[in-house]
């Protein structure tokens, strides 16, 4: 089986159109998503329907959650809260209620999917250290767990001990467990500004970290004329 990774899409819809399209000829016959398909981006609509129509297994993020009112708007800082309260202005009934309907933690196969951390999902804190790995993979019951939120593609290793890799060609022969971030469609956070997304062959049981440029100039204008705050626009060009 080969299966997408898509996460961290934010409300960006050029930076999901150019995924999916890189996508294409992949021969896809599952997609994942680790959550935050909406938030900071001016096309949550559409990136809902999207996503919707691929019939994804996914999980919520925190700003999914937010945006239906399941996380309180305390936990954001001041820009994130600004483009919540935007986003629940722009999505229809339905779309909040499938949000609402995600959840925390979901088991596909030998995968498990997560938003922050598997150890505690509903605080959202970041995975950033083998550390916080080292607590996930505690608990972690299937050979891999994808997760998002931080917008860094990076992968956790745990043969006896938890080592970190920011390889883009994730070989999992051999490897006890593994906790795998994708990387960030629609807001990349590693300097690195092109959207990130995965592709796991588990017959190979190889995942592969992709790049694809997109169309930025069209995303900032976007936002900028949404009213939300200009920031939201000028990280996506450096990757920040
Ligand atoms: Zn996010």
């Amino acid at each position: 089986m080969r299966y997408a990774i898509i996460s961290d899409v934010h409300s960006n819809l050029e930076a999901l159109e150019a995924v999916l399209e890189a996508l294409e000829s992949e021969s896809i016959d599952v997609y994942l998503s680790t959550g935050d398909i909406v938030g900071y981006g001016a096309d949550p609509e559409e990136c809902v329907e999207r996503i919707r129509a691929l019939d994804p297994h996914i999980v919520a993020g925190n700003h999914d959650w937010a945006v239906a009112g399941i996380l309180s708007l305390d936990f954001f800082n001041s820009y994130a809260r600004e483009a919540i309260e935007w986003t629940r202005t722009r999505l229809p009934r339905e779309d909040m209620e499938w949000l609402r309907s995600l959840q925390l933690v979901k088991k596909v196969g030998k995968m498990t999917l997560v938003h922050a951390t598997l150890h505690s999902p509903e605080n959202f804190d970041y995975l950033l250290t083998a550390y916080d790995a080292h607590l996930s993979l505690e608990v972690l019951e299937t050979p891999v767990c994808f997760v998002g939120h931080s917008h860094v593609p990076v992968t956790f290793a745990q043969n006896g001990s938890v080592t970190f890799s920011f390889a883009s060609e994730i070989d999992l022969n051999g490897v006890h467990r593994a906790i795998v971030n994708a990387g960030s469609v629609g807001q990349p956070r590693d300097g690195n500004p092109h959207a990130s997304f995965g592709i796991y062959d588990t017959e190979k049981n190889v995942v592969h970290v992709r790049r694809v440029p997109y169309d930025v100039a069209g995303t900032t204008r976007k936002i900028l004329a949404a009213g939300l705050p200009s920031v939201l626009a000028e990280r996506l060009w450096v990757g920040k």
